[in-house]
């Protein structure tokens, strides 16, 4: 019984939702291809300004903020939006982090010298830390820039976050995916194969590509995209065997408004507040192209 069993009562869905990052227990289904996420400040910013936005045909529609209150009595505040699952039929998705950053400057201002971090960081590579680092410790910064030096995201502007293809369990053990070649050979694999399906693939990959075309063009005149940086934002892509699909704009937890123009398809440094989304972008409808 889930601790929303009472909000739920009765409600019966007829798909299930599939929720491949994230914490589990964010995600509401609710009825009639509606999905409630855990409230945060930004994210509630990000979907209530993305509403009036050249971007709004990009992201889920975003309805209102509701109070749930669970079995123990306590309430908290959901996000009521579209589920981009609701109309398909035994959907693959993936999802794809894009930026070449995915923390926020904010959170790696401390300079405090950290041995937990220094211990993560030994477990992943024992040779990364110099002496004088394993003597004191090291910075949440150096820390998050060496977990980023290990996918694609500095590289590429976008990582692979999790895939689930139809009838398969899903995979997010990609945190290891680095080289422009092991990426693509995830992404061809999201894809209904050439060899079996043809007609499937060639539908799908164009379907996608045209959305990625149109948000390409949309983005560099959205006033949205202009004054946020997007950092840890995925897009969702949902295909199912009638060939049907398409791809959305989701994950705003991490967008905030900024107070100068981004540009979006420069490196990041530190102040900066670039988050080379379009790099990202740029490389997935390239290697999309390519499958
Ligand atoms: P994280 O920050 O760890 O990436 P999060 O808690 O911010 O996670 P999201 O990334 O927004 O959560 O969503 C997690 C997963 O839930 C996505 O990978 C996707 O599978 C699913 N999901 C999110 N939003 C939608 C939506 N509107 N429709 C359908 N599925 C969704
Ligand atoms: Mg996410
Ligand atoms: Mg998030």
């Amino acid at each position: 019984q889930s601790p929303l069993g009472s909000f739920l009562s009765g409600v019966r869905q007829r798909y299930p939702f599939i929720q491949l990052a994230g914490h589990k227990g964010d995600f509401i289904s609710g009825q009639g291809g509606i999905i409630y996420k855990k409230s945060s400040v930004l994210e509630k910013a990000a979907l209530e300004s993305l509403m009036s936005d050249v971007l709004k045909p990009m992201v889920p529609l975003y309805f209102k903020a509701v109070q749930i209150e669970d079995s123990q009595g306590s309430k908290a505040e959901y996000l009521e939006m579209q589920d981009l699952l609701g109309n398909f039929t035994d959907p693959s998705v993936m999802d794809i982090k894009l930026g070449v950053r995915t923390f926020l400057e904010s959170e790696v201002i401390k300079t405090t010298r950290r041995p937990d971090l220094l211990q993560k960081m030994m477990k992943l590579d024992p040779d990364e830390p110099t002496e004088e680092e394993k003597e004191h410790g090291i910075t949440k910064l150096r820390y998050m820039m060496f977990r980023e030096r290990l996918s694609s995201t500095n590289t590429l502007g976008l990582r692979v976050e999790a895939v689930k293809k139809a009838h398969e369990p899903p995979r997010n053990d990609f945190q290891r995916v680095k080289l422009r070649s092991e990426v693509f050979r995830v992404i061809e694999s999201f894809f209904p194969p050439r060899d079996t399906e043809p007609e499937l693939h060639d539908r799908v990959k164009r379907r996608i590509l045209d959305r990625l075309e149109a948000m390409r063009d949309k983005l560099p005149v959205s006033s949205f995209f202009k004054c946020h940086e997007l950092i840890g934002s995925s897009l969702l892509f949902i295909y199912d065997s009638t060939g049907k699909a398409g791809v959305w704009m989701i994950d705003f937890g991490k967008t905030s408004r900024v107070d100068k123009e981004i540009h979006h398809d420069l490196p990041w440094k530190l102040g900066s507040q670039e988050d080379g989304y379009l790099i990202g972008l740029d490389n997935i409808i390239t290697m999309i192209g390519d499958c």
